[in-house]
């Protein structure tokens, strides 16, 4: 029998984590798998309980949880080759939808009986790590603000947007990279490994996880009536020929900010005005 952990967040999304324990017990392959749970308690707790794993041989450390869990759980096991597994119960699941992983719990745990996984790459923050997107700017004030609210899910994530909108503007960002520096003027800048924010929100369509490859958008403000084309072509992945919308990509860049926060895969960070975004190849090993 092979021991298998799932670390629950019960407060992500609006699942109740005792329910979610209950139905992964139902759909996992007992004859193979022996099932362990663990319940997050407080900020931090997560990368604590994945940091104890690592020493206690598990076959695969599953993060049961929105993308902060998610964050938590990968910044330890990267660069340890011990498989991560994810049971999307987040308000958003940016990283278990690109990597098409089932919103169900019945559909995700079938995918961890299988055990296929992939090696995706990391993007490496000064000393922190994204695997989704991360972001400065106006994303990054928004995270903040959503932090800071009771109420968690997307409606309260709507709110939050509008409320930074109006005080956000375009600010001055210098992108340094080995061959020379870009002086860009935009909303937000947005550090892309997967395609999408979350709830198929797409920032970079064409992203590839396991390409060595950062995707490098630049959107800039938007005015009130270019806001419902711009979210359509968000949602619908066709954003890229966007006049707001600019693509770069690279392997690292050095970037220089007015303001000295971040989000990294939807929460907030303090990276500094200046920080070092470089990715990381083929650092996690995920179940998809
Ligand atoms: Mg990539």
């Amino acid at each position: 029998m092979e021991k298998i952990l799932f670390i629950i967040n019960p407060i992500a999304g609006k699942k109740s984590g005792i329910n979610i324990h209950q139905k992964i017990i139902r759909y996992l392959d007992t004859d193979i798998f022996k099932p362990y749970f663990k319940y997050s308690k407080y900020i931090g707790h997560i990368s604590e309980m994945a940091k104890q794993a690592l020493e206690e041989k598990y076959k695969a450390i599953i993060a049961v949880g929105g993308d902060g869990t998610v964050n938590e759980t990968a910044r330890v096991l990267v660069h340890s080759n011990i498989p991560m597994g994810i049971i999307p119960s987040g308000s958003g699941n940016g990283l278990a939808r690109h990597l098409k992983i089932p919103l169900s719990v019945k559909g995700a745990v079938e995918l961890i009986n299988k055990m296929q996984t992939l090696q995706m790459d990391a993007i490496r923050i000064n000393n922190m790590y994204s695997f989704c997107v991360a972001g400065i700017g106006f994303d990054a004030q928004v995270s903040r603000m959503f932090q800071k609210m009771e109420a968690r899910g997307l409606f309260s994530y709507i709110v939050a947007c509008l409320r930074c909108f109006n005080r956000s503007k375009n600010q001055k960002f210098i992108v340094h990279t080995k061959q020379k520096e870009h002086l860009l003027n935009g909303f937000m800048l947005c550090f892309a490994n997967a395609s999408q924010f979350s709830n198929n929100a797409y920032i970079a369509p064409g992203a590839n996880v396991s390409d060595g490859i950062i995707d490098l958008v630049l959107v800039k403000k938007p005015s009130y009536l270019q806001i419902p084309l711009f979210a359509y072509k968000i949602l619908t992945g066709t954003v890229e020929n966007h006049s707001l919308y600019n693509r770069r990509t690279g392997k690292a860049f050095e970037i220089t900010q007015e303001n000295d926060v971040a989000h990294l895969d939807g929460e907030p960070a303090t990276v500094g005005t200046k920080f070092t975004a470089v990715v990381k190849e083929k650092a996690l090993r995920v179940i998809c």
